[in-house]
């Protein structure tokens, strides 16, 4: 398996979240391997969730069901948590509290899912709703989940060229 990235210098900007991901794996008595911090660092870097195939296509010496097997087992662990999005591909990303807050745009059309990068408008419009959720339901609300769908700018263009 290439473990040449391992520990190098473009590494060393993961060392907190290798850390925590480390413990947390721990936890459920899973071992932090080379291939599930490079796992964890290709994640850390994309700006959408990815797919396995995705995954795979940056380490092909890895056996797709080995790739398949180390997502869950990062899942198991409250490392990675899937994304739905519009078509039948399981997307994956780090769990929020190991990135940041964010929500996603899905394509209906070619099913290409984004990350939306945080916005102060956004949150507020949101913290907008929850309170309206408050007010009209017997719930106290602590976080949200927003996902949107819809066509992305490339599939917006097809659709009015035709
Ligand atoms: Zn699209
Ligand atoms: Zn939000």
């Amino acid at each position: 398996m290439g473990c040449k990235h391992a520990g190098s210098a473009a590494s060393s900007g993961f060392a907190a979240l290798h850390l925590e991901v480390g413990a947390r794996l721990g936890r459920y008595e899973q071992r932090y391997t080379t291939y599930r911090r490079l796992l964890v660092e290709a994640l850390s870097r994309a700006e959408r969730p990815l797919t396995v195939a995705e995954l795979v296509a940056m380490h092909p010496e890895v056996p797709q069901s080995s790739t398949y097997r180390n997502v869950t087992a990062l899942m198991e662990s409250g490392v990675v948590r899937r994304v739905a999005g519009t078509d039948g591909h399981g997307r994956f990303e780090l769990s929020e509290d190991l990135s940041r807050h964010h929500h996603h745009f899905a394509c209906i059309a070619c099913g290409r899912v984004m990350d939306l990068a945080p916005s102060e408008r956004l949150e507020h419009a949101l913290s907008e709703a929850a309170r309206v959720v408050s007010e009209e339901q017997d719930v106290e609300i602590s976080e949200h989940r927003f996902d949107f769908l819809g066509r992305c700018s490339k599939c917006k263009a097809v659709a009015a060229a035709s």
